[in-house]
């Protein structure tokens, strides 16, 4: 029995949706982890997982990474995620997605805008105005935002170079960036304009060796990528990795990066400190992406967007000089900033629940 005011043990966030319709094939969970700040904002992933449990394991932390995303970034959501399991390795095509998705927004809708979908892996733009079809509120405008991600890795890259090496260029510094995707190939670009010296690393080689040469960098095979002499290491392909297997192949001084969940587990964080690296928390460098849908939704001139991008960089200065003097690691310190948010809304609503706002005829005409 659960006595009232525990904690589950099954799930720590507000709420737990399962979503379930054999008819189209529809096996889906929503995490909403906390609407203190307002409406929970987290991506629709769409993936095969081994078993139920890892996909609820992934939706649950994924959604607490969200939380802290935009309580650091000081955006007005709350965080969330979902997952669509998908049957087989092979992801749903035509009117089979279309059921899936169109099914998956009536459930979204059942929220009432609580929870507010956007793109995650494996879902697209499309995917998403099917959701939105269905009565659901969607975080999605119609551009990619990894350009603007990159942008904030970039001013995190700078913040933590100038923090640990007392510069302000970037002048022949050794970035490694592992996956040359969305982020990665515009980071690359950045960084290379910007006078470092780029090295990539991709499991597509073609693709890395191709970025290397636009960027006058060099590309390096994605197996031995980690002992790469390098100042930092930008990760932004899978998550988890850096974990005790790793741990001792890095032959770097500063991790800062896109892709979400890069520590395997929290204690990692110290064990990269007692290293001499220093570890820029995921959800504090990743922000550029839900900064831009916010700026878009907001209707933000190009100015304030900058401007605001560039506010993760002053972060990443702000949270690692605390942990220098308090000898904290900087995401214990980007957590606590985080609950310090998260309570100051909650002191200030008493609790009150911010919540969409528009009436169900409205969020069905958006
Ligand atoms: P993407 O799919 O466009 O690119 C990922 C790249 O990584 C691909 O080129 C892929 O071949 C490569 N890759 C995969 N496994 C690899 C491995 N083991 N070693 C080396 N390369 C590997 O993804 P993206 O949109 O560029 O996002 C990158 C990461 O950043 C993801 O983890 C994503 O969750 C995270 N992220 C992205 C955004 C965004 O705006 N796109 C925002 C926040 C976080």
């Amino acid at each position: 029995m659960v006595s009232s005011g525990s904690t589950s043990q099954l799930f720590s966030g507000e709420q737990l949706i399962l979503c379930h319709d054999e008819s189209v094939g529809l096996q889906a969970a929503i995490a909403i982890d906390d609407t203190r700040l307002g409406p929970a904002v987290g991506g629709v992933r769409l993936r095969c997982y081994p078993d139920e449990t890892a996909a609820l394991s992934e939706v649950h932390r994924l959604a607490r990474t969200m939380t802290l995303k935009n309580a650091v970034a000081e955006l007005p959501y709350g965080g969330a995620k979902s997952v669509i399991m998908q049957a087989d390795r092979k992801p749903p095509t035509g009117p089979e997605r279309v059921a899936l998705m169109r099914r998956f927004g009536e459930f979204v809708a059942r929220t009432a805008g609580t929870y507010i979908p956007g793109v995650d892996m494996g879902t697209s733009v499309e995917d998403l105005a099917l959701i939105g079809a269905c009565g659901a509120r969607v975080s999605c405008s119609q551009l990619d935002p990894s350009p603007w991600t990159a942008v904030g890795v970039a001013s995190g890259i700078r913040a933590a170079v100038a923090h640990v090496d007392n510069r302000t260029d970037l002048e022949g510094v050794r970035v490694l960036i592992q996956g040359v995707g969305h982020v990665g190939a515009a980071l690359a670009h950045d960084l290379a304009f910007n006078g470092a010296h780029v090295i990539v690393t991709d499991i597509d080689d073609v693709r890395a060796a191709e970025l290397a040469s636009d960027v006058e960098g060099t590309s390096v095979p994605a197996e031995r990528a980690l002992e790469v002499d390098c100042d930092v290491f930008a990760p932004c392909a899978v998550a988890r990795v850096v974990s005790r297997a790793t741990l001792g192949r890095l032959s770097c001084r500063m991790i800062v990066g896109a892709a979400n969940d890069i520590l395997a587990d929290r204690s990692l964080a110290a064990s990269l400190a007692s290293r001499g690296i220093t570890y820029v928390p995921d959800f504090v460098s990743n922000a550029g992406g839900v900064i831009h849908i916010h700026a878009v939704a907001s209707s933000w001139d190009s100015q304030t967007l900058s401007a605001t991008l560039d506010r993760i960089g002053d972060r990443v200065t702000e949270i690692l000089e605390e942990a220098e003097l308090s000898g904290g690691t900087p995401l214990a310190v980007a957590e606590r900033r985080a609950e310090r948010i998260l309570s100051a809304a909650a002191a200030s609503t008493n609790g009150h629940r911010p919540s969409d706002p528009r009436g169900p005829k409205e969020r069905l005409a958006a």
